[in-house]
């Protein structure tokens, strides 16, 4: 058994075998998939219900990406509320800030993320949280926000941006990156990451692990980030499945399925 917590699994790059992919998920021993509700823009945030209505083990969210920020009307805050009621949706997100890529002004990806985490706390949901190069703000608008369930998904900031989402009661989540044998720093980050705050995901179809990287991403492949950051652990696999299994039920209220 183990959980990709994070897939985007409605890509335009899945299109022509994504039951396929979907059964090899299963095949390969992934019980659980979160599949994230961004879409191609905030018209598109429902995205992920049909697989989660489809499939009795795929969960989905949902949110706007910061890169999308730019695109929100004030209905598309009604429509997240509405949706989020759905009993398969289990979060809201990804929602955050990419101060790398910059595709929306930063004020407007801070206020579209306030929003999210607002949004959050009222219908009592976990959010699932993107950053990049903007620790300081991610940080602070957390911490400004209230009290709220969370992770900081697809993880590759400093230690102090971790220890700070730790000390918010965060959980992390690392993805394939963490295998990249030029990310020496955050898989001593992933070693410290306390056992009940860690998850595992892929990301998918972005960002795949060591032996598949350059290849695109698929929710089986989280086996291999797995294995890598048990090995870096100093535990075993099935322990560490079932670890990041346990703390998936936990912080997303997410039903067993297997
Ligand atoms: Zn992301
Ligand atoms: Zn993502």
């Amino acid at each position: 058994m183990l959980t990709d917590s994070h897939a985007h699994l409605d890509d335009a790059r899945f299109a022509a075998d994504r039951e396929a992919l979907i059964q090899r998920a299963w095949d390969s021993g992934v019980d659980r998939i979160l599949t994230i509700g961004n879409g191609t823009g905030p018209d598109d945030m429902g995205c992920g219900i049909p697989f989660a209505e489809a499939y009795p083990w795929i969960f989905t969210s949902v949110g706007v990406h910061p890169h999308d920020a730019s695109k929100v009307e004030e209905r598309h805050f009604e429509m997240m509320e509405s949706l989020a009621r759905h009993p398969r949706v289990l979060a809201i997100g990804e929602t955050g800030l990419d101060y790398h890529y910059d595709n929306s002004p930063r004020d407007v990806q801070q206020e579209v993320f306030r929003r999210q985490l607002a949004i959050a706390s009222k219908v009592r949901l976990p959010v699932i949280i993107h950053t990049r190069e903007a620790d300081a703000d991610t940080e602070r608008i957390l911490r400004d926000a209230g009290p709220l369930k969370g992770v900081l998904h697809c993880f590759t900031s400093s230690r102090e941006l971790a220890n700070a989402a730790l000390d918010l009661g965060f959980l992390i989540s690392f993805s394939g990156i963490v295998t990249f044998p030029n990310a020496r720093d955050l898989a001593e980050t992933a070693k410290a990451i306390p056992v009940d705050r860690l998850l595992v995901e892929t990301d998918c179809p972005y960002l795949a692990p060591v032996p598949h990287r350059g290849k695109r991403n698929e929710p089986a492949f989280v086996l291999e980030t797995a294995k890598f950051l048990a090995a870096a652990r100093g535990t075993t696999l099935e322990r560490l499945a079932a670890e990041t299994s346990e703390n998936f039920t936990r912080l997303f209220s997410a039903p067993e399925t297997a």
